[in-house]
Formats: C-alpha cells, sequence, structure tokens
C-alpha cells in the first residue's frame, strides 16, 4: 500500500515561537515499543526523569516535580487551579500574551486579579509589582520569565523576593527558559512553575514539567475546598508522580515520557551553561546577520533580549504587495523554514524568530539569511 500524504511530513526548519526541531535521537526513543506506565521498567525511566527535571529546574528541594500530560498552557491552569480560592486576590505581571492568559486562567478560578501592566518589548516594573502586593496583599503573585509573544525576559528575582516577603506564593511560567538558560526555582523562591517540552527542550509538543515547592504542596493537601479540577489536582497527581506507590491516576503517555527523557539526556551532555551561551551566541548571530537587510530589534535593552526568541521589526522592504504574511507564506513554501507573525498589538509589525534547543546553531541562522536575501533582493 502506498504511504499517504499525511504520514509524510514535509521538511522543515522551525524557526517560530515553537515548536522547534526535534533531536534525531529524540524521534528514536518514541518509536521504542510500548510498556505499561505501571512496568517497573518504565517507572525506573519516571524516575530517570523527574530527577532531570528538578535538576533543570534549579527545584532540588521541591516536594513535587512532574512532566504533566498535556502542554504548557495546562501547566499554567494547574498552578492556579491548585493555589487559588474563590475570592483569593491574585497579581499578575502582564508583558505580552502569555500574562494576559495567565489573568483569564487565574480568573476562572474565581481570583479577584489585579494586573501589572508593561509596554509590550519592555520588561515588568519590580517596583509597580511591588506596589500593588503591598496594596492587594495577594495569596499569589505571577509572571511569564521568558515573554515569547515581545522576546523579553523578565526581572524574576526581584518581584519574587517581594511576593516572598509579603508570604505570597509566586508562579512562574518557564516555558520558553526551561533548557535555553540556567533556573533556579529553590534559590528565586518560586513556588509553582511549569514549562512545555516543544521549546528549548526539542521534544514534540504534549508534555508540561510542572514543580511545586514544599509550601505549595502542603497548601493544596490542607486546603478543605478541592481543587476544582480533577485531573490537575496535584495532591492526587502525587499518587503517581510522588514516587512512592506509583498508584495509576490516568495513563502516563509512555512515548511521549521516552521522547522527554532522551531530550533531558541531550540538554544534560551538553550542560545547561553551554547550551545557554549557544542559545545566545545564535540570537547574536541572528540580529548581525539580518541587520543589513534592515530588520532591527524589538528590544533595545540588550541585557532584556530573550536569546531563545528574538523580536524583529520589519524593514520597509516588507509592505504592499510584499507583506509580511506573504513573505512568511514564501519562506515557508519554497525554503521550508517557518518563522513566527507578530501578536497582538505587535501583529503586521514584528517576526518572532526562535533559535530554541536544537535550532540554536549559526547553520539555521545562515540558512535563514541566504533565504531571506533570495526572497528580498532578487
Ligand atoms: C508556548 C507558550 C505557552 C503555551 O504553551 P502551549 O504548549 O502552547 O500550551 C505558555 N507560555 C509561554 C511563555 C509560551 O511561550
Amino acid at each position: 500500500m502506498k504511504k499517504s500524504q499525511a504520514s509524510r511530513p514535509p521538511a522543515r526548519l522551525l524557526l517560530g515561537p515553537g515548536p522547534s526541531n526535534v533531536h534525531p535521537r529524540v524521534l528514536e526513543a518514541m518509536a521504542q515499543p510500548l510498556l505499561g506506565h505501571l512496568d517497573p521498567a518504565f517507572l525506573a525511566l519516571m524516575d530517570e526523569t523527574q530527577q532531570r527535571l528538578r535538576r533543570l529546574f534549579g527545584a532540588e528541594n521541591h516536594a513535587l516535580t512532574l512532566p504533566l500530560s498535556a502542554t504548557g498552557s495546562a501547566g499554567m491552569e494547574a498552578c492556579f487551579a491548585n493555589l487559588l480560592l474563590p475570592g483569593d486576590a491574585a497579581v499578575v505581571g502582564v508583558a505580552g500574551v502569555f500574562g494576559e492568559r495567565m489573568c483569564e486562567v487565574a480568573r476562572r478560578c474565581g481570583a479577584d486579579v489585579t494586573r501589572v501592566d508593561a509596554e509590550w518589548g519592555d520588561a515588568l516594573s519590580a517596583a509597580a509589582m511591588g506596589s500593588a502586593i503591598a496594596r492587594v496583599q495577594p495569596r499569589l503573585v505571577a509572571l511569564v520569565h521568558a515573554e515569547t509573544s515581545t522576546g523579553v525576559l523578565q526581572p524574576v528575582e526581584e518581584i519574587a523576593a517581594t511576593a516572598n516577603a509579603a508570604g505570597a506564593f509566586t508562579v512562574l511560567d518557564c516555558v520558553t527558559s526551561l533548557g535555553g538558560m540556567p533556573l533556579r526555582l529553590d534559590a528565586w523562591g518560586i513556588d509553582a512553575a511549569y514549562s512545555a517540552t516543544q521549546k528549548c527542550l526539542s521534544c514534540p509538543p504534549g508534555l508540561s514539567p510542572l514543580s511545586f515547592s514544599p509550601r505549595a504542596m502542603a497548601f493544596v493537601r490542607e486546603r478543605r475546598r478541592p481543587v476544582q479540577s480533577w485531573y490537575l489536582d496535584v495532591s492526587l497527581l502525587a499518587g503517581y508522580y510522588g514516587g512512592e506507590a506509583r498508584r495509576y491516576h490516568h495513563t502516563a503517555p509512555v512515548s511521549a515520557i521516552y521522547a522527554l527523557a532522551e531530550g533531558l539526556r541531550i540538554v544534560e551532555e551538553e550542560g545547561i551553561e553551554a547550551r545557554a551561551a549557544r542559545h545566545r551566541q545564535a540570537a547574536d548571530a541572528l540580529l548581525e546577520s539580518l541587520a543589513p537587510l534592515g530588520f532591527e530589534p524589538l528590544v533595545s535593552e540588550v541585557a532584556l533580549r530573550l536569546p531563545p526568541l528574538t523580536t524583529l521589526r520589519l524593514p520597509r522592504l516588507i509592505s504592499g504587495a510584499n507583506n509580511e504574511a506573504q513573505l512568511r507564506a514564501r519562506l515557508l513554501h519554497e525554503h521550508g523554514i517557518e518563522v513566527g507573525g507578530g501578536l497582538g498589538a505587535l501583529e503586521g509589525k514584528v517576526w518572532r524568530i526562535g533559535l530554541m534547543g536544537e535550532n540554536a546553531r549559526l547553520e539555521a541562522v545562515e540558512r535563514l539569511e541566504a533565504a531571506l536575501h533570495t526572497l528580498l533582493t532578487s
């Protein structure tokens, strides 16, 4: 029988905001025969995976670290659903799409949300967050470490210190930072954090690494009103992922765990510091190579630029019949390269170029530069 078209995807270089390309070793791991999710051989792999996640998160002292069976947004939902009770005050830093999404999720948990906004392309003001925290005395303070919609790194340590001093839980979105830069959840005083596998870990989408501090777990175990979501209740997930009994909660996605385990081995073989340096070098090379075509960084302050995701203002060359959406389509169809468009207020004004995980390499930058050169100057 002939293979169907759908089972043979075209070759793509994925330089958008995620997913990124997957290492061949990870693809091979996923093709291994299944084990039962309670098989001792699988449980050993689960132990290894959780241990590697703890190290990568810098969360050795956290009470529970696990790969949640869903994408990054479910990790976000898990943090808010477990740590908020209806009527609780929450302070959320909003500097892009994912801060907005946090507000919506917190509201749906019944929280009274105070948002602290920053211009898109800017960092949150730690002082503004501090005065909101002092004013509303929230149960929870949330922010995004690496805002993928704008390409800005946010001031986590300062804000977390203020939240801790006020006795609030701190929730951190690490979706685009885990695997691309060192994280220190314990040292920063983060109570709940989540990530996703398809960005700097270079695994397929589908899992959300999640980590809860002892204080956060104690709160969930002691809350009288059960967590509204059965699936995301970390006190129930602990029955399987907590390590001791490994009781059935839901069927762990076995092949996806094979992939993540291999992806995390690759990260540790390289070392997170070397990996972070590679992301910075690739992002620097990208800015340098596209500058002659007229692309300029949206984020002016160098220290705020997010190495895995660079937001570029579009040159005047890209307009009218040669508009940005058409140009992205041509990049995809004629050169096999995917890049991201702008979101929200930045739609049509910027491109978002991800150099994440396996793709944070000069070869990727060179391929993009050559393709754009062909499209824009011939
Ligand atoms: C991609 C992303 C998410 C959402 O993750 P999904 O896997 O798409 O659900 C959340 N936060 C940030 C910062 C992201 O980049």
